[in-house]
């Protein structure tokens, strides 16, 4: 927890029992979490009321600390920076299940040299966000719902 709350201070952020309970979700969680995924692993050990949480999240994002994706389902979820720079995921377009990429050696490297474009244009990155759409194992057997049906 000591390293969470330095983490914290070094984005400006105060290193409250709440700020520290939801780095710790985030850091723990293997994909990208909603609000209502936060809020129900906190919900045991340190809960945390939903306006607070909604304060936490918008200032962690604001200080790049987390990312913060909107899946298909138009739904926001939050993941620790903790894994690199780049929040990436899979995204599957019929149940809106969220899962981590698969970690790609490449991937930084090819980031990189896109971002070096950029900065050659005058832009400047100060984020990348890579969401693969698909289907998940689960959906790929299943018939299309009958409200997509033509
Ligand atoms: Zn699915």
């Amino acid at each position: 927890m000591e390293q969470l709350a330095q983490t914290l201070r070094q984005h400006g952020l105060r290193a409250t029992p709440a700020a520290l309970a939801v780095l710790h979700a985030l850091d723990q969680a293997a994909a990208p979490l909603a609000h209502d995924a936060i809020a129900a692993r906190l919900a045991t050990s340190s809960p945390v009321d939903r306006v607070t949480l909604y304060r936490i999240l918008d200032r962690m994002t604001c200080a790049s600390l987390i990312h913060r994706f909107q899946g298909p389902d138009r739904t926001w979820r939050f993941s620790s920076n903790a894994g690199g720079s780049t929040a990436s995921m899979f995204a599957c377009t019929r149940c809106h299940s969220v899962a981590p990429l698969p970690a790609a050696p490449a991937l930084p490297k090819a980031l990189a040299q896109v971002r070096d474009q950029l900065r050659q244009q005058g832009l400047t990155s100060l984020a990348t966000e890579i969401t693969v759409h698909g289907l998940c194992p689960r959906c790929q057997g299943c018939p299309k719902p009958a409200a997509l049906k033509v």
